[in-house]
């Protein structure tokens, strides 16, 4: 990547002025601000306000409404000190609307409950909420007034993100000392005139100062939601920062070379032929949109996005074939073991008859069939290698990698996904280097728009029909009371030579302690089906022994599969029915339909009960609501984002995205079109603008990724 110009020279001086150079600031404050992630004054110019209270005004105590917060002000009329559970402070005040509120404390020292005197006028800020009698504020932000006339703020009060070891009056006033040294709008301005111009939104400065103190009458209801014209300012110039980053990754990338594939299709038609179903339509449009691109001399760069079970795999295994028939290596990464394990036996059964020999690398691989695999990688014996993240680390050389694909890519991070790029084959020099295509596939289908944020960098195609024959699992909701129901139904199917799966949940807890509850269910479940073969996989146990499990099942030899929720991702054992999810209720959409994915992959009427713990909390609801409502993937991520937002929804480690500090994809989505519109101006027009923005708003995080 061309290393583009430094910041415009105003900006060096006055923004990139490090936080220590303001008064008052030591070497202990300069280290807990670095930590996080506050460096400089432009650091601190967009460290924004979390939200705004609105001291501006008081508001008559009989006029405040439950959940509103508002600042009133009144005469104490009684104090009581007592001892209920736990000590606390009740304090009542009135004021000349005759309304009355009780403020309470639970934490006060003597000292403070001595200021509260009856006849004493106190002004207080705080949320009021339904109390038994009428309404009250639990510790409320207050102040006791003197004789002195206290006047009314002029402007709604930020309130920033907590820092720890930073009171929030410390951190204030250093924002405020930041912003008495923000420059000019022509200086701190980086988007061409022009374009700034026709955002029709408020000029950056005015945006940044409005945002850290608005005015009295500004829009409380738009400030606090994120659809203030400043604040949509501020996100699109993150959400073009993010996109800019993406796009040169991608031009970055294409500039390498990469061998051309597909001379030869014969071993992909040997595949197709010996597979016993013909590829549906979509598979097969995907297929020739991914030879296409590997027929070019720099890099594919390809997401496959297909919901659950749209048969992503054998597309994957006829684009290797194409590397592979080439004389080339190719390598296909997924993000668990027990998922790697089943492509690996999937692609051996696909591939052997063939002649191909294909490897397993995982971490648990050691000592002389380890050594083995490095050296039939290295020497270009292995022609697919299938496995986990082993695959990236240092020291496994391949020789000669033309393809690299990625399974289930949401579950890993740009980080790592780049690093199989650079597994490819070393030349004397940049020209002579080629760097391996890449192929990811994903099923958590996302959003359009989100899309076009996410992966930028990618093409996309998009699996979107499912294999014919498949049944469309019926799925019921159920309280977890009528769990003895539903081991009658297990054992109802089980009879009848079908097979069931049940996911035991618990989020937030260790493995170890998933691990138990797994187990717990699983002697539960033996001593209540004693006829039945009961299985059980969970992450602590040993690879080995899950492994044996996952086969004992798919090989019939089990009934019921007790599981964690390690089998969400891509297992496949069509005569599996059946699937029971306890605690359905603590799971996110995406994860419920990932795991529902597991069953009706056979010919046979399957069902997925989801048995949820009551009482149901409103969202919990909406989600279970919306799993039996459809099993469209893409709908359940529109719900998905709607309910959730996107940073969850594409997981933590997209660190791409998760990083937005102020955009929010859902909510800011109808500004995307702008945004890559700009974006690609910027990429062709001016280079050393669209630097100084990645700087500004990716900083560190891009430099990770600049080929
Ligand atoms: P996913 O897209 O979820 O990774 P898989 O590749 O695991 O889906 O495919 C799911 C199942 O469908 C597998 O058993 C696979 O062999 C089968 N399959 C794939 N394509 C077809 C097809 N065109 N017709 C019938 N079955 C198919
Ligand atoms: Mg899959």
């Amino acid at each position: 990547m061309a290393r583009a110009g430094k910041p415009a020279p105003a900006l060096a001086a006055a923004g990139l002025a490090a936080i220590a150079t303001l008064p008052g600031v030591g070497p202990q404050m300069s280290a807990k601000l670095a930590e996080r992630g506050l460096e400089t004054l432009q650091d601190l110019w967009f460290w924004l306000p979390r939200g705004y209270e609105d001291r501006t005004r008081l508001t008559p105590i009989r006029a405040l409404q439950s959940g509103v917060a508002a600042q009133v002000e009144g005469t104490v009329q009684a104090v009581e000190r007592g001892f209920r559970y736990r000590p606390q402070l009740k304090v009542a005040l009135a004021d000349e609307s005759r309304g009355t509120l009780l403020m309470r404390f639970f934490h006060f020292r003597s000292q403070q409950a001595n200021q509260f005197q009856p006849g004493t006028r106190v002004r207080a800020f705080g949320t009021p909420r339904p109390g038994q009698l009428g309404l009250e504020m639990v510790h409320p932000s207050y102040r006791v007034l003197g004789d002195e006339d206290a006047g009314l703020n002029d402007r709604l009060d930020p309130v920033y993100p907590q820092l720890e070891g930073v009171t929030p009056a410390t951190l204030k006033r250093l924002i405020g000392e930041a912003l008495k040294r923000l420059p000019g709008e022509a200086e701190l301005e980086l988007l061409p005139a022009d374009i700034a111009r026709a955002l029709e939104l408020p000029a950056l400065r005015e945006a940044l100062l409005t945002l850290h103190r608005p005015p009295a009458d500004a829009d409380l209801e738009a400030l606090q939601s994120g659809h203030h014209p400043a604040q949509r300012r501020l996100a699109l110039e993150e959400m073009l920062a993010h996109q800019l980053s993406l796009r040169r990754q991608r031009i970055a990338m294409q500039k390498h070379a990469a061998v051309k594939l597909g001379a030869s299709v014969r071993l992909a038609e040997r595949l197709r032929a010996s597979l016993p179903f013909a590829l549906t339509a979509a598979q097969d449009r995907v297929f020739a949109e991914v030879r296409d691109d590997l027929a070019q001399p720099h890099p594919m760069l390809r997401l496959v996005q297909g919901d659950v079970g749209s048969g992503k795999t054998v597309v994957a295994a006829l684009a290797a074939l194409l590397a592979i028939d080439g004389g080339h290596q190719a390598a296909l990464m997924a993000p668990t073991e027990l998922l790697a394990e089943q492509h690996y036996n999937t692609l051996r059964a696909w591939l052997e008859p063939l002649d191909i020999h294909v490897a397993w690398l995982a971490g648990k691989v050691g000592g002389k069939a380890r050594a083995a695999v490095l050296q039939a990688i290295a020497n270009g014996e292995a022609r697919l290698v299938v496995g986990t993240h082993a695959l990236m680390q240092e020291g496994i050389v391949f020789h000669d990698l033309a393809l690299a694909i990625v399974d289930e890519q949401h579950r890993f991070g740009v980080q790592q996904r780049l690093a199989l790029r650079d597994k490819g084959r070393a030349g004397e020099d940049d020209a002579s280097s080629r760097v391996p295509h890449q192929l990811v596939m994903t099923a958590t289908p996302i959003p359009r728009t989100l899309a076009m944020a996410a992966y930028a960098d990618l093409d996309v195609s998009v699996i979107d029909e499912l294999p014919p024959g498949r049944t469309p699992v019926q799925t019921i909701v159920l309280t977890s009371e009528r769990r003895p129901e539903l081991v009658e139904r297990i054992r109802a199917a089980c009879a009848e030579g079908r097979q069931a799966y049940w996911v035991c949940t618990l989020i937030d807890e260790s493995d170890e302690v998933i691990a138990q509850a797994a187990q717990g269910t699983y002697e539960a479940l033996v001593a209540q089906l004693p006829e039945l073969r009961i299985g059980l996989v969970h992450g602590r146990m040993a690879a080995r022994d899950k492994q044996a499990a996952m086969l004992d099942f798919k090989a019939g030899r089990i009934d019921l599969l007790v599981a964690t929720t390690v089998i969400e991702v891509g297992v496949d054992v069509p005569n599996a029915s059946l699937m029971i999810i306890e605690n359905a209720e603590r799971l996110g959409l995406a994860q419920l339909h990932q795991l529902r994915g597991r069953v009706g992959r056979g010919a046979t009427a399957s069902a997925c009960v989801l048995m949820y713990q009551s009482p149901l909390g409103q969202i919990a609801r909406q989600r279970l609501e919306t799993m039996r409502e459809t099993s469209d993937g893409f709908r359940i991520a529109e719900k998905d984002l709607e309910l959730r937002g996107p940073g969850e929804l594409l997981g933590t480690r997209q660190t791409g995205l998760a990083a937005f500090r102020i955009a929010d994809l859902a909510r800011d989505a109808d500004l995307l079109p702008q945004v890559q519109r700009i974006a690609g101006h910027l990429l062709k027009e001016d280079a050393a603008c669209a630097e100084r923005i990645v700087q500004r708003w990716v900083g560190g995080a891009a430099r990770y990724a600049s080929a």
